[in-house]
């Protein structure tokens, strides 16, 4: 059955920079029928809708975050792990305490995450799923998820078998949740296996995320199979990792690269000129003790940048708002403008998502979040959002209403 709502609120945001008081949006069936410009639009909109128009005050009603990169089911190694000498003693650390986690306690820990990140107003998170952690019913109670199936072999074929196997069946399709496909990263996926799931991606019409250039250990075992890689992956093919991914058919605009902390020369103007994404993590930047992230060489090459929070096995939360902000002290001369597209439509387009999440506008979902105690003028606003974790006060999915866990706000 057809439902129309319509709502509006003091002051809305439809996309970037773009300021409308008084108006509201009309919703059909959990989508964005019409961006409403003014005060006598809605009014129109809801007379014709035999509606009535549902005032949500003295807020601002934005689109609701996107937190293009997290790992929902490490959420119980949160405060588990030290911040590392090396990327190598951490991901032993991981795959020990993940190993020696019980089931119950990843769920437990993965479903306060999800809880975590509606309260904190991201409604759509890009998640690399590992296993099964969390049922597709169990996250219909979280953000919207593009699911990102995660693969790796390093280098075994058979690993390389068991999971091409396990992704052989593709996810049912739901509007709560679109399936992707993350091939951990270059050097611990063989080219092999990352050209089967470019294949598979293809077909399936998947967006694509791979961890890239996190650290220098992984750089250099790529190029040379030197470092303390070396130990654990074997001998390597000499190509850099931006290189494996390219000769994968794997660069390109569905396609999102999380960190890319130490990009080659002219690999940033390669990314540009493929239409992929960038994922910057400042919260597990900063946690790693990693030095300044080349921020103005993407910015200059065109690429478009979004933002996530990694996981809590290598940063403090999963509050997307706190990642804005740690981006606005890291680089003081960025403007709050581009901060805010990149939390919002830069994640739906590194999600492959552009037009359905991160604006209003006639067919994206009706994904909203209300903020309340915010200054009037559009500078100062930008400003509050981007760097003063603002107040979640309502979110919706869907158009529908979500319960907010007291606890997770
Ligand atoms: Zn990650």
């Amino acid at each position: 059955m057809t439902q129309t709502q319509v709502f509006t609120a003091a002051l809305m945001t439809p996309s970037p920079g773009r300021w409308v008081a008084g108006g509201g949006l009309e919703i059909r069936d959990g989508c964005i029928q019409r961006v409403l410009e003014s005060l006598t639009a809605t009014k129109r909109a809801a007379l014709k809708a035999g509606c009535e128009i549902q005032d949500l005050g003295q807020v601002l009603l934005a689109p609701g975050l996107v937190n293009a990169h997290a790992h929902l089911d490490l959420s119980h190694l949160g405060g588990e792990i030290e911040p590392p000498s090396g990327m190598l003693p951490w991901v032993r650390e991981v795959i020990e305490k993940r190993m020696a986690a019980s089931p119950q306690l990843a769920l437990e820990a993965a479903l306060r995450g999800q809880a975590r990140m509606l309260a904190t107003g991201t409604t759509l998170v890009g998640d690399v799923d590992a296993g099964d952690t969390l049922t597709l019913e169990q996250r219909r109670a979280g953000p919207r998820s593009v699911v990102l199936r995660e693969a790796l072999d390093a280098g075994s074929p058979e690993r390389r078998s068991e999971v091409l196997r396990r992704l052989d069946r593709a996810l049912p399709s739901h509007r709560l949740h679109v399936e992707g496909l993350s091939p951990h990263a270059p050097h611990t996926v063989s080219e092999e296996l990352l050209a089967a799931l470019s294949d598979m991606a293809k077909q399936r019409s998947a967006p694509v995320q791979v961890h890239w250039s996190e650290s220098e250990e992984e750089c250099l075992w790529c190029l040379t199979g030197q470092g303390p890689f070396s130990e654990l992956l074997g001998p390597s093919s000499g190509r850099s990792g931006l290189e494996r991914l390219r000769r994968a058919g794997l660069l390109g605009p569905r396609t999102s690269l999380v960190h890319g902390n130490h990009p080659a020369r002219g690999e940033a103007q390669e990314l540009g000129s493929s239409g992929a994404s960038l994922v910057h993590c400042p919260g597990s930047h900063q946690y790693f003790g990693r030095g300044s992230f080349p921020l103005d060489d993407y910015r200059e090459a065109g690429v478009g940048l979004a933002l996530g929070t990694d996981s809590l096995a290598s940063n403090g939360d999963l509050d997307l708002r706190r990642e804005m902000s740690l981006l606005r002290s890291s680089h003081p001369g960025l403007a709050p403008l581009e901060v805010w597209r990149a939390a919002t439509v830069g994640g739906a387009q590194a999600l492959g998502l552009a037009g359905r999440a991160g604006e209003f506008r006639t067919g994206a979902w009706a994904d909203m979040v209300t903020y309340a105690d915010l200054p009037q003028s559009p500078e100062t606003l930008l400003e509050a959002l981007t760097a003063d974790l603002p107040s979640v006060e309502g979110v919706w999915i869907d158009g529908q209403k979500r319960a907010l866990d007291p606890a997770r706000t």
